[in-house]
């Protein structure tokens, strides 16, 4: 479902070598850890799956299409197929919880009612109805992070990417946010999260790839991974 192959990325700005040749695969269904210290590459390879940036080197390939090969046409239509959340979640501010969600889903082109359904439906399954008329503002961090995580299942992607989503919470949310993501998978969804503290995420995910310097330093499941 993803396959890296000998992936590398420099930052041209910085001349920092951001990843040195990654190769992984991951298969459907699989919930994978990315872990390392700040600076080791984790977030570099999620925009590289999101296809934010292009590696100078090496191949990505994502249900069997190649990222490089994409035209800027189909870009936004790949990025429907791949939910993301960011430690940092930006909500729109001045709209309610309902609303930006409904949005996201507006923006893949989904009617009106379509949308609402889907926002009622993808609230529903987190939990979160009792927020629909909330502002951004008046949410706690684990809220926020919920509902960042609702507006990037509305569109129902296959895969998410996450990048340290529970960064910034405390241990409860955190808790409970891997949990929602552990049941996401559950259902299916392919997930590839990124944790600089791994502690708390690690019952929910069948493997974890360390990052060093940019380099794969150990994978879980097999040290094979990605030599071919
Ligand atoms: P992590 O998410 O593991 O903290 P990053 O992927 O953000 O790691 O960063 C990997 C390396 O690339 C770091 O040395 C960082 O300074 C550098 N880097 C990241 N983003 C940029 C950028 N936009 N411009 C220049 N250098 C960058
Ligand atoms: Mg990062």
């Amino acid at each position: 479902m993803i396959r890296l192959e000998r992936v590398s990325k420099t930052y041209e700005e910085t001349r920092a070598e951001a990843l040195r040749e990654v190769s992984f695969r991951m298969k459907a269904g699989e919930f994978v850890l990315l872990t390392g210290e700040s600076g080791s590459g984790k977030t570099t390879l999620l925009k590289l799956l999101l296809r934010e940036i292009l590696p100078e080197q090496g191949r990505i390939l994502v249900n069997g299409r190649c990222l490089h090969e994409m035209g800027q046409k189909q870009i936004p239509y790949y990025r429907r197929t791949v939910g993301m959340i960011w430690q940092d979640c930006k909500l729109i501010e001045d709209r309610t919880v309902y609303d930006n969600v409904l949005l996201a889903r507006r923006i893949a082109g989904s009617g009106r009612v379509d949308a609402q359904r889907q926002v009622g439906c993808v609230m529903a399954a987190l939990g979160l109805e009792r927020l629909f008329r909330r502002y951004p503002a008046e949410l706690s961090g684990g809220e926020k992070q919920k509902v960042c995580l609702a507006r990037a299942l509305v569109n129902h992607p296959r895969i998410l990417l996450a990048d340290e989503p529970t960064g910034r919470l405390d241990s409860e949310s955190s808790d409970e946010v891997t949990g929602l993501l552990a049941q996401m998978n559950k259902r299916g969804m392919t997930i590839l999260m990124a944790a600089h503290e791994t502690y708390r995420a690690v019952p929910c995910a069948h493997r974890v790839i360390r990052l060093e310097k940019g380099r794969i330093v150990s994978d879980s499941e097999t040290t094979e991974y990605g030599a071919g």
